[in-house]
């Protein structure tokens, strides 16, 4: 059996890595370069749109610049629809090694919203995250790339594959799925032809439904989540959130969730507004929420905040406030970044676009990243996408 998974992030490199495993000829086509998982952030390929959207293109995909949050999401919603990813996720996690990190990776801001998020009645938890703590050396560069190579990325399975006997090519974006008689033949990439029995779309949510659409093949267009998320933060003289491990720690709602986040444009909007802060004296909260299903990529990519999304935000961001505020941050100096989404999905939906199987019309073609999640996780997609490539290999392995 020969096959070629086209993108190399949290779905494409699974595969790559479980079939070449098992001895299938694994061609893994990436549109982006090879690169150091340190540079990450400069493969940064966002989307502006109302909410502005978060992606790389490189080798590893997004998992490159990702916190490390390894949390299973949609497993009830997975299992209604037939799927019981038990077996996956157990691996997943096994090999990802999930766990949370001791107190030495705790640093003071975390601690302080820890403290008073627990004092004001909130059940916190630290974050099981996929970073080796013997490596780790808290410096918030989760999002630009590790420097230390502490958390796992799929470039580790990009790695498994190559050695299993894979073929890992680089700088070469699919341009066309090629379909014969009903089955898959092959891949386009500009004037070249690669050749195979059996193609895995992973290109990521807003790239795969492109490719399905070129086929004629059915897609959600109309229909994508992100998690859209907005950071809130107020001055802290000298508390370095920034230097900690970002999202070390989880308050979870039932439609949003809080955890610790420093960002820059938290101090871009404190001076807008007059108030003289560093980098290093800013302690912040991510309110994240599992937002609506409206957004399009039928031709140029479009989210929006819909009226509900809207009041999820700003029912966390009061309780993000208290916190923070509790935690000792000054609210007369209370900012709020932009809205964005640092996970898109549901654009080529289990159960329209693909069957339970994560197979397409076309025999032989199958998608395996974000793009067929059934609704908003609300929470950090990874793991159950991980979990999702390993059963689609399972089941592209009994073909052979
Ligand atoms: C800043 C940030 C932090 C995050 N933190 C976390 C976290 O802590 N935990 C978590 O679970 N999730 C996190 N996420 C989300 C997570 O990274 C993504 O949901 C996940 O990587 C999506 O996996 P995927 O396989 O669908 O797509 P991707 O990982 O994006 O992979 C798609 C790949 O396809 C390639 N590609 C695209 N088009 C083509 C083409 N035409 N031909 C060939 N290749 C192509 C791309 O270059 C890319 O390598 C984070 C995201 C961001 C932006």
């Amino acid at each position: 059996m020969q096959a070629i998974i086209v993108g190399s992030g949290a779905g494409g490199a699974t595969v790559a890595k479980e079939l070449s495993n098992k001895g299938v000829d694994v061609v893994l086509i990436e549109k982006g370069p090879a690169i150091d998982a340190k540079d990450a952030s400069k493969y940064y390929s966002n989307i502006d749109s109302e909410v502005k959207i978060l992606r790389t293109f490189c080798l590893g995909g997004t998992t490159t610049v990702s916190a490390g949050n390894g949390v299973r999401a949609l497993e009830k919603e997975l299992r209604g629809l037939g799927i019981d990813l038990s077996d996956e996720f157990e691996d997943a996690e096994r090999e990802l090694v999930v766990r949370t990190l001791p107190d030495s990776h705790f640093g003071e801001g975390t601690k302080r919203i820890m403290v008073a998020a627990e004092n004001l009645g909130f059940d916190v938890k630290k974050m099981p995250k996929f970073i080796d703590p013997a490596k780790c050396t808290p410096c918030g560069k989760c999002a630009s790339g590790c420097p230390n190579d502490a958390k796992w990325s799929a470039l580790e399975f990009v790695k498994a594959a190559e050695k299993n006997g894979a073929k890992i090519l680089t700088d070469m974006p699919v341009d066309d799925i090629i379909v014969e008689d009903g089955e898959v033949a092959g891949v386009r990439s500009k004037d070249k032809v690669i050749s195979a029995d059996i193609v895995v779309l992973s290109a990521g949510a807003l790239e795969t439904p492109r490719l399905l659409k070129k086929q004629g093949l059915p897609t959600t267009p109309h229909i994508m989540f992100v998690d859209t998320f907005t950071t809130i933060g107020g001055a802290l003289e000298g508390i370095k959130l920034n230097k900690e491990v970002t999202m070390n720690a989880l308050i979870t709602f039932e439609d949003f969730i809080l955890s610790p986040h420093f960002s820059n444009q938290l101090v871009k909007r404190m001076e807008a507004r007059g108030v003289k802060v560093s980098s290093e004296d800013v302690l912040g909260i991510m309110v994240k929420i599992k937002d609506e299903e409206v957004g399009e990529v039928d031709g140029d990519v479009k989210k929006v905040v819909t009226n509900r999304d809207a009041v999820l935000l700003s029912e966390g961001a009061t309780i993000a406030g208290s916190i923070l505020k509790k935690a000792g941050a000054d609210p007369s100096t209370f900012v709020s970044t932009p809205v964005r989404g640092a996970h898109p999905g549901g654009t080529a939906r289990i159960g329209e676009a693909v069957d339970k199987n994560l197979a397409t019309e076309v025999d032989g073609l199958y998608v395996a990243d974000a793009s067929v999640l059934p609704a908003s996780p609300g929470a950090p997609p990874i793991l159950t996408i991980v979990a999702l490539a390993k059963y689609v290999s399972k089941i592209i392995l009994t073909r052979s």
